[in-house]
């Protein structure tokens, strides 16, 4: 039985006006985080009888506004990322309205931003830092995690839209590098190792990448299953 199985028993059985927001209920979704017994967790992703406790406490997560019970207002979360402009930015524009190829990765630079593509935004490194609990306008490492996945991506070029917002009190130097981030994220990411990288991309600015230097568009044809 999961923490979310106990909670959804205990909704149906005990107490209807329990609130708790879930999905998937297999760790994709990133709905249901919640504080189990002290530790932000996913409650789908964590079985009772691993907490080696006969009292399961299920709080919300902290650094984020309750809306009832263990439901928690993700919207400020959210609209941090979308700061960071977390898609693949080009400038090839006919390239992207009448595409010839596809854009090509070696296996080293897949390497380089693999880990930070599992990212599933349920929120727990976030409720976890120690920053984001002192400086609401700090973004967070879910949010600054995404600005190097893609600025660090051979096939950006947005890295001049992200990085000079980030450049600032409240931007990436705020990151003390505590690490509760990647103590408790539930998917493997290290988003404490994300902002560092990041920083490394604002200190040596590499972050804006001119037009033309990113991952070039192979020369077959889309969908063609030829080498
Ligand atoms: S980095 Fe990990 S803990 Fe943070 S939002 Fe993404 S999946 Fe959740």
């Amino acid at each position: 039985m999961t923490v979310l199985d106990a909670l959804l028993y205990a909704r149906d059985h005990i107490d209807h006006s329990i609130a708790i927001r879930f999905s998937c209920r297999q760790a994709s979704c990133g709905s249901c985080g919640v504080k189990i017994n002290g530790r932000p967790r996913l409650a789908c992703y964590t079985q009772v009888n691993e907490l080696g406790s006969d009292r399961v406490v299920v709080k919300p997560m902290d650094n984020f506004e309750i809306i009832k019970d263990l439901v928690t207002d993700l919207g400020t979360f959210f609209d941090k990322h979308k700061e960071m402009v977390p898609h693949l930015v080009r400038s090839d524009a006919t390239e992207q309205d009448h595409p010839t190829g596809e854009y090509l990765m070696k296996p080293d630079e897949l390497e380089e931003i693999l880990q930070f593509t599992y990212c599933i935004k349920c929120g727990i490194c976030t409720s976890s830092c120690p920053t984001v609990a002192t400086d609401s306008k700090y973004p967070g490492p879910q949010a600054l995690t995404q600005a190097y996945r893609y600025t660090a991506d051979e096939r950006d070029e947005g890295g001049d839209q992200r990085i000079p917002t980030l450049d600032t009190v409240h931007g990436v130097w705020r990151c003390h590098f505590a690490g509760s981030c990647s103590a408790y994220c539930p998917k493997g990411v290290d988003p404490a190792l994300g902002i560092q990288l990041l920083k490394r991309y604002v200190l040596e600015g590499k972050g804006p990448r001119g037009p033309g230097e990113g991952a070039k568009v192979s020369e077959r044809p889309r969908g063609s299953s030829k080498p």
